[in-house]
């Protein structure tokens, strides 16, 4: 492996985005867990009715966002595509939390509106 080759340029930025995000986790602890949780969101998959594990989704920072841009958070959206158009639609602000429910088959999110 050479030291200008994209293989090597790949495992140095991978490391120093390990660094950064152990800095991060330093200087920025992740939140407390709340200690009232909202009520558990018992759903079936959508996509396999399979058995899904009730939590919480947020949209949150990354190290490769911290690295580039500094702090910095995104919300989630959600696009809606027909033949000609699409729309998009907010659907968590940054660091909002909401009830969701993740399915232990195929990993398919469900969030409660
Ligand atoms: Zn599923």
């Amino acid at each position: 492996m050479a030291a200008g080759d994209p293989e090597t340029k790949r495992a140095e930025l991978d490391a120093l985005g390990r660094k950064l995000a152990s800095l991060r986790s330093k200087l920025i602890p992740p939140p407390a867990p709340d200690p009232n949780p909202p009520p558990s969101f018992d759903v079936r998959c959508p996509a396999c009715g399979g058995d899904c594990e009730s939590g919480t989704v947020q949209a949150d920072g990354t190290a490769w966002g911290f690295f580039w841009i500094g702090f910095s958070y995104s919300p989630l959206w959600f696009w809606r595509w027909t033949e000609s158009s699409s729309e998009r639609r907010r659907i968590l602000d940054p660091r909002e939390t909401r009830s969701s429910a993740c399915c232990t088959q195929c990993g398919t999110v469900v969030i409660q509106g």
